[in-house]
Parts: structure tokens; C-alpha cells; sequence
């Protein structure tokens, strides 16, 4: 089980008024699963996205990555699971627009404290991934949306995370786009990435294998495989 997220509940705090917006989840996932969230706006996706990319913490419930109960986790060790385990990917891409795309890909891995020389390499092979090779020292703005978040993914897959986990990633990008998106995503997961995708868009979700649903922040499971 590479996820496994216990009866999470999650509240927002305004003052002391309560704002609960994710009710009892409990969600797994296996090793190699590529699996959509589905829901409309405000349901609570991004929220619970948050949660699984340890970007944020539950207010009750407990939720196990890789083996690692976040609950037992400082701050710091929190952070460094966030960057050995996971690789995200957002809607608006959420690159440095004063770097190329190289110099994009190859961030996380500066964090991780690898040398120079083998960063360049790294990155510049996760671009050619992505069909990237002739844009590497092209700055985000030299880019079009799909390049862009390609870009974004080959960041996401640099640190070889265990879960990729991307939040609505073709809701900024033209249908082309974003089915060329889609295509590299059911590559990853053919070679074994395990992929949770949020999305408010039925047709997308249609890509991923299993699909389960968040309404108002209660998930329920869509029960049947998705089509291949
Ligand atoms: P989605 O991604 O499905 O559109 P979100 O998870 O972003 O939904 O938001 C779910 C609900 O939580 C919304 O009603 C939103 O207003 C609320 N919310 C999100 N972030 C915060 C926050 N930091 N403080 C208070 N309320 C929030
Ligand atoms: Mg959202």
C-alpha cells in the first residue's frame, strides 16, 4: 500500500468558528494504481490533495504514505518526505518564470543535494521524456501551455517519486493539450508510476483506471473500472 489515508477529517479555523470541509475520508491506494478524484468546484479536491502531498496536515484521522504515518512526523520530516515521495503537478504549472526549463526540472534535485553536473544530466533526460529536448533553455513564457506543463511533470518526476500527484492538470490547457497530457500520464503509468489525478472533468478522468468521487467533501467510489 503506498497510500492509505484513516477516517481524515479536515476544518478550516476561522476564530473559533469551524469550517469543516472534508468529512471521514478513507482512501487507499496500491502500488502502480493511476486513480481520478472527481467532483465539481469547492467539493474539496484541492484540499484533500493538499493532505495526500503533505503540504498540509488532517484535524482528525490518520493517513500513512509509503509506510510513514505523517501524524508521527515533525515539520522538517514532513518536508522531506514531501520530497522523496511525491511529485506534483498543478493546474497553472507553478514554474519560476525566470528560469529556463532546465533550470526548472532540475530544482527539486538541488533541494536533494545532487551535484551539478548529474543535475543537468537528470534533467535534461526527463525532458527529453517529455518531449522536451529542443526547448530545454526555452523560460516559461517561450513556452505554450502544453510545453509548460510538461515541463511541470518532467519537475514532478525528477526525484523518481513514488506517487505523482497532480491537481487538475489540464484544466488550463486546450483539449490537444491536454490529451497529450493525458498520453504521458497513461505512458507513466504503464512503466509503473503510480498517478492520483483531480479533476472536474468527467472525459479526463475517463484516463485514469479507477475513479472515485468527492461531493462536498465525502468521497465515494465510483465502484467500476474505468475504461482503458
Ligand atoms: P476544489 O479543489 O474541489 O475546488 P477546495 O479544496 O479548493 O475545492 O475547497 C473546498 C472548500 O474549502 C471550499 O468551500 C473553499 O472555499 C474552502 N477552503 C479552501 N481553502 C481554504 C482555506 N485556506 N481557508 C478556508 N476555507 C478554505
Ligand atoms: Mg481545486
Amino acid at each position: 500500500m503506498i497510500l492509505e489515508c484513516r477516517d481524515i477529517c479536515k476544518s478550516y479555523f476561522e476564530g473559533k468558528m469551524e469550517f469543516p470541509i472534508l468529512h471521514h475520508i478513507s482512501f487507499s491506494m496500491e502500488e502502480g494504481e493511476y486513480v481520478a478524484v472527481m467532483g465539481p468546484s469547492g467539493s474539496g479536491k484541492s484540499t484533500l490533495m493538499n493532505l495526500i502531498g503533505c503540504l498540509d496536515r488532517p484535524t482528525s484521522g490518520e493517513m500513512i504514505l509509503d509506510g510513514t504515518n505523517v501524524a508521527d512526523c515533525s515539520d522538517n520530516e514532513l518536508a522531506d518526505l514531501r520530497l522523496s515521495k511525491i511529485g506534483f503537478v498543478f493546474q497553472t504549472f507553478e514554474l519560476l518564470s525566470y528560469q529556463t526549463a532546465l533550470q526548472n526540472v532540475e530544482l527539486p534535485l538541488t533541494y536533494a543535494g545532487v551535484s551539478r553536473s548529474e543535475r543537468r544530466k537528470r534533467a535534461a533526460e526527463a525532458l527529453e521524456k517529455v518531449g522536451l529536448a529542443d526547448r530545454m533553455d526555452h523560460r516559461p513564457s517561450q513556452l505554450s501551455g502544453g510545453q509548460k506543463q510538461r515541463v511541470a511533470i518532467a519537475r514532478a518526476l525528477i526525484n523518481h517519486p513514488k506517487l505523482l500527484l497532480a491537481d487538475e492538470p489540464t484544466g488550463a490547457l486546450d483539449s490537444a493539450s491536454g490529451e497529450q497530457v493525458m498520453k504521458i500520464f497513461r505512458e507513466l503509468n504503464e512503466g509503473g508510476t503510480t498517478i492520483l489525478m483531480i479533476t472536474h472533468d468527467a472525459h479526463i478522468a475517463q484516463n485514469a483506471r479507477r475513479m472515485v468521487m468527492i461531493r462536498d467533501g465525502v468521497l465515494t467510489p465510483a465502484g467500476e473500472e474505468a475504461d482503458e
